[in-house]
């Protein structure tokens, strides 16, 4: 397996330092993701922290490793400011919009899956809900209580951070120490009813107008957010898995009280690699809606925000991002973007190229230069991508390869120079490493859409000219489309159709 040969360290947000990567079960990798909450569309710095897994993922099945991959949809219990008080976003959004909850998270998740796909990254093994699983955040609640981790108050059940802290480590992720937390920030009010404020929410009794609410031991009411991690991560990957993925912003408390969450119930460590994606600035400054630059992707695509000259395609916004590893913070502007996109057609270009390349076969003379610089390049695929998944220096190497590819390709130098083998094994590392493992695909599918939207905009036009009846110009731009080999049709009621030679 190519996994002994190139062998995998990760950086572990647990223990500060990079790491082997040993599996549980040797060949198996668990892995679980925080995935998006449900309640708005996502912006460019969640496609950054998705895409940073997508890679992960893709690189261990390159590697020859079996990945369950799965990563939640959560469509209930994410309270306003990450808080324990205050609305549930989704309900809030139903309440607003004057919707089912539920038509709140199709809605949504139907557009993050679109997202997902528009971008290249793959989809999960198994993508599971916080609703779906209740039953099982009940379970592990009344489990937390008995073993003396968790209180029942006025219907509402949370986690004694004090109690957990006495035989664990509370902040052995994120390194907050328990005293500081509690001296910072605001004090108990007489209102609240937890211990100390510290303790997180395990279950939330449901106010009367509470549109989401399911029956408990402890009455009415929905779960808290970090649970829902817990119980869904241990039910699909065990109670110790592999590598487990988010944001940074994510660290605290969310991964915090997790660990907290499953030591309490489970009496063992849940993960052994904490990997953390950083943050998407937009010219220096952070990401956030009212600094009014974060971007949609949809923005992105037509160009439509004010911070951007011109639209961007999927795969040169996918290269942009790859290109600084996902640990470092990686700042996002129009001119990096008009950088990207260069960049990213040259490797295309060389992918279109070396796909048809074939070795002419017997007869080749050996150039040990040639070969040793070749089967190098390869070598440095693999020991950067191993190397803590470092996107940006496998990119350099790929610039690389592609200057080889064109070298090939105008002659410069002749393929019979190198044997069979180890042209081959050229070409299918280029082509592997940037399909499947970066998921950088060339973009004819995205010129088709651009074709088609450019084509439907002339349409247009062409039936404003007739309205106003400018014949010359509708007629002009008829015969200029036709010229190009794109044939108007027209149909029923005033539609128009048109082929392509
Ligand atoms: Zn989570």
């Amino acid at each position: 397996m190519l996994s002994e040969k190139y062998p995998v360290s990760i950086s572990n947000s647990l223990s500060g330092s990079k790491e082997l990567f040993n599996p549980v079960n040797p060949g198996n990798v668990g892995m679980y993701v925080c995935g998006p909450t449900v309640y708005n569309n996502v912006h460019l710095g969640n496609v950054r922290t998705f895409l940073t897994f997508d890679i992960v993922s893709r690189y261990l099945r390159f590697l020859g490793f079996k990945v369950r991959y799965v990563r939640n949809i959560t469509d209930v219990g994410h309270l306003e400011n990450d808080a324990d008080e205050g609305e549930d976003k989704i309900s809030k959004k139903a309440r607003l919009e004057q919707l089912e909850p539920m038509e709140v998270v199709k809605t949504y998740t139907e557009g993050f899956h679109e997202v997902m796909r528009q971008f290249n990254i793959l989809p999960p093994s198994i993508e599971p809900s916080a609703t779906g699983h209740i039953v099982e955040q009940i379970e592990i609640t009344k489990k937390l209580i008995e073993k003396g981790f968790a209180y029942e108050v006025n219907g509402s059940v949370y986690f004694d951070v004090n109690s957990y802290n006495i035989e664990h480590n509370y902040g052995i992720l994120s390194g907050r120490v328990i005293e500081e937390l509690m001296e910072s920030g605001r004090k108990l009010d007489s209102q609240d009813e937890k211990r100390n404020k510290v303790d997180f929410a395990l279950w939330k009794k449901a106010s009367p107008y509470h549109i989401m609410r399911w029956p408990s031991p402890w009455g009415e009411g929905f779960p808290g957010w970090h649970i829902e991690c817990t119980v869904m991560s241990t039910k699909y990957l065990g109670e110790t898995f592999d590598i487990h993925g988010g944001g940074m912003d994510l660290k605290f408390p969310h991964h915090e009280c997790e660990i907290a969450q499953a030591v309490g119930a489970h009496g063992k460590a849940p993960v052994n690699y904490w990997i953390h994606s950083n943050m998407l600035t937009v010219n220096g400054q952070k990401m956030s809606k009212s600094l009014g630059n974060s971007f949609l992707p949809s923005e992105l695509f037509a160009g439509s925000h004010p911070l951007l000259e011109k639209g961007f395609g999927p795969m040169p916004v996918r290269f942009f991002m790859l290109q600084s590893h996902y640990s470092s913070t990686l700042d996002f502007s129009n001119e990096a973007l008009i950088a990207a996109e260069k960049g990213f057609k040259k490797l295309s270009n060389a992918l279109g190229l070396v796909k048809k390349l074939v070795h002419p076969g017997a007869g080749s003379s050996s150039n040990k230069e040639l070969a040793d610089g070749l089967t190098n390049l390869i070598e440095a695929c693999y020991v950067n991508m191993s190397d803590d998944f470092n996107t940006a220096k496998t990119l350099a190497v790929l610039f690389e390869m592609s200057s080889r590819i064109n070298d090939f390709k105008s002659g410069n130098i002749s393929m019979k120079e190198v044997s069979e083998e180890t042209f081959t094994a050229f070409k299918n590392t280029y082509i592997g490493i940037m399909e499947d493992v970066l998921g950088l695909r060339e973009e004819e599918e995205h010129n088709h859409e651009l074709l088609n939207g450019v084509i439907t905009v002339l349409i247009d036009l062409r039936k404003k000219a007739r309205q106003d009846k400018n014949f010359a110009l509708s007629d002009k731009i008829r015969d200029d489309l036709k010229k190009l080999g794109v044939q108007l049709m027209d149909g029923k009621e005033g539609d128009m159709n048109y082929t392509i030679d």
